[in-house]
């Protein structure tokens, strides 16, 4: 409830200090709060940071360190790695704070300045930790930098000092001044959605014209250990799925300043993420562009960020704008601002020629596979699966959990919602109507006021808002509402067999006639099989009273203690025969048993051609339509 109230009225500010900033002649501007990011011994992984906020009002100041990061939704605690904190006023006299929290120092009698100075540690190179050492300070916002309670709406100033004897350049989407090393944010939410990359990175630009808002200049600031060709290559990739991307919704959003940069890190000590920013985003991975096995993931998490500028930056759920640095941000959502994006992400590469045709397939055989076998889809749909984002967003906690049983990512989730309702729109309206249609509608309604004020969506979306632009869109209210009750709200899936058949596609079980004991990894050696994960409800396994950590001891006669004996006796049994079992549960007692076999339901997707049948002339018009570079 209080959460709630403060969020409205932090938002009442900005609108009113935008108003104020557009009606600059009646107003002063207020003087910016000065953040000084200095670096004196880098290796040891540790920054200075220096704060001076003028113009605070009287009273308790509240000065905090971020808990959530904006585009993750657990918790991080960024506190936890800041030391060494003092606190002074404008005349550099020692305040004493008191510490309500851990996040947070206030402070009294300061006379409407706070300066106050600490040192924060940082050794994750990700989109959302801080990285400091001798090769670069990569910095997310909220990991590295405080902000006082209420003072959103106030402009920031940002001065970064070279460490001893180095020469860094600045990739970042802050907005730049005249000096090198010094940058603006508009306000504290776009401040904090500004990470910054400070080192000696390879730098590629391109432009790209949508025709809708000029030509906009594209930076991919690369920091790896690879050649200047690699450099090119990829820049070269990051342009085909800009280009490829933009045709989706038409345009380009309209990036603040005409600008978006690609912050890359790919080194031997990154830790793999993508983070979306307004105008910009962080990819980050263990490895290189010189390795060939990579490719795919590089370019995947690329066109997954870039197409966030669109659907997450500017078309934007009202759960988690503005963002809440204080609490975990909980969306109903996701399913849709990350699982859509899923969908495209995979398309867009496709269309681009970056991505073979089989290898999408997979990619949806895959989602499909997951959302149709996995036990988490009997207890919870795809809206109640965002609501634990908070949970499993690389949360951190130690205790067992049985997600592979209860959760199904809303990514994947997201994505097999997306396949459905695009090959349902093509099915229905004999592909005059995609996706896309969709997607268009969507931003000319809420995602172009994106486009406004940087640091703010002013024009939100809820889940009945996207349900009722759907209906609006295929001109049939019934349909939209039927498709969301059904396979949004509720945990039906399309018939996908039907569908992918339009395409000339055929879905079929990748191990027909081939028996199964549930997706369960067995770990065999001398001892027997170690059940080594979860095992999923209602298999074979699990209906056998086969847990995690048991030891499969013989199967179907034959004592286990080699891999291939699995596969062997499988080999053997057909599906539905039911066979002996011996194995040891946790504790040690032993259980002879039976268990009954299934057929391996999994399924794969191939052309019908490669099926053996004939391409149609309408399916081949189908597939172009949806596959080919639009
Ligand atoms: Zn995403």
């Amino acid at each position: 409830m209080t959460q709630r109230s403060r969020r409205v009225a932090s938002l009442r500010t900005v609108a009113l200090l935008a108003l104020c900033l557009s009606a600059a002649s009646a107003f002063a501007q207020p003087a910016p709060f000065d953040y000084r990011l200095s670096f004196p011994s880098p290796e040891h992984r540790w920054m200075h940071v220096e704060a001076r906020f003028t113009g605070l009002p009287d009273g308790t100041a509240e000065i905090r360190m971020s808990r959530t990061s904006p585009g993750r939704y657990a918790l991080h605690e960024f506190a936890k790695n800041v030391f060494e904190v003092t606190i002074t006023d404008g005349a550099g006299r020692v305040l004493a704070p008191t510490r309500p929290n851990l996040h947070q120092w206030n402070v009294t009698g300061h006379g409407g300045t706070v300066v106050i100075s600490y040192k924060v540690f940082g050794d994750r190179t990700d989109g959302t930790y801080l990285s400091v050492d001798a090769a670069h300070a990569h910095m997310n916002m909220p990991a590295t930098v405080m902000f006082v309670r209420g003072q959103m709406a106030r402009p920031a100033r940002v001065t970064l000092v070279q460490p001893p004897g180095r020469t860094w350049k600045v990739a970042t989407q802050l907005f730049p001044t005249s000096d090198p090393l010094v940058f603006t944010a508009p306000n504290i939410h776009y401040l904090m959605d500004s990470p910054i990359e400070f080192s000696n990175f390879t730098l590629r630009t391109f432009t790209v014209d949508d025709g809708v808002n000029g030509p906009q200049t594209i930076r991919v600031a690369l920091h790896h250990d690879g050649t200047d060709a690699e450099a090119d290559a990829l820049a070269r990739d990051v342009e085909k799925t800009v280009r490829e991307a933009s045709k989706i919704f038409g345009e380009l959003p309209k990036f603040d300043g005409g600008v978006y940069t690609f912050l890359a890190d790919y080194l031997p000590w990154a830790d793999g993420d993508g983070m979306e920013h307004r105008n910009s985003t962080v990819v980050s991975r263990r490895g290189a562009l010189r390795n060939p096995d990579q490719r795919q993931g590089i370019l995947g998490t690329i066109s997954h960020e870039f197409f966030h500028a669109w659907n997450m930056e500017r078309l934007r759920a009202r759960a988690i704008e503005p963002f809440d640095f204080e609490e975990a941000d909980v969306s109903e959502e996701l399913w849709f601002g990350e699982g859509f994006t899923n969908y495209f992400d995979g398309l867009i590469l496709e269309r681009a020629g970056l991505m073979p045709m089989t290898a999408l397939l997979n990619d949806f055989a895959g989602v499909i596979n997951t959302v149709t076998l996995s036990p988490g889809r009997q207890i919870r749909s795809a809206v109640e699966m965002s609501r634990l984002a908070p949970f499993v967003d690389a949360a951190a906690s130690i205790d067992r959990t049985a997600w592979p049983n209860l959760f199904i990512s809303y990514y994947t989730y997201g994505s097999a919602i997306a396949m459905g309702l695009d090959l349902s729109l093509r099915d229905r309206s004999d592909g005059k109507l995609t996706i896309e249609a969709y997607m268009r509608a969507l931003w000319r309604r809420f995602g172009r006021s994106g486009n406004t004020t940087p640091g703010m969506v002013p024009t939100t979306y809820t889940i009945p808002e996207l349900e009722s632009t759907l209906g609006e869109v295929t001109g049939d209210p019934k349909f939209a509402q039927e498709f969301f009750q059904r396979f949004v709200q509720g945990r039906e899936l399309v018939d996908y067999a039907r569908l992918f058949a339009r395409a000339g596609m055929v879905v079929r079980k990748r191990a027909a006639g081939k028996s199964w004991l549930g997706d369960a990894q067995l770990q065999v050696g001398a001892g027997g099989a170690r059940v080594a994960t979860l095992v999923p409800f209602e298999s074979p396994l699990y209906k056998a009273g086969v847990a995690q950590d048991d030891y499969l001891v013989s199967l179907g006669g034959t004592t286990l203690t080699q891999p291939s004996q699995i596969d062997e006796v499988l080999g053997r049994h057909k599906p539905g025969e039911a066979m002996p079992i011996t194995f040891v549960r946790r504790g040690g007692e032993k259980v002879d048993g039976t268990i009954t076999l299934e057929e391996d339901p999994r399924i794969e997707i191939v052309t019908v051609e490669s099926a053996g049948g004939t391409l149609s002339a309408e399916q081949k018009r189908f597939r172009e339509a949806w596959l080919n570079a639009q």
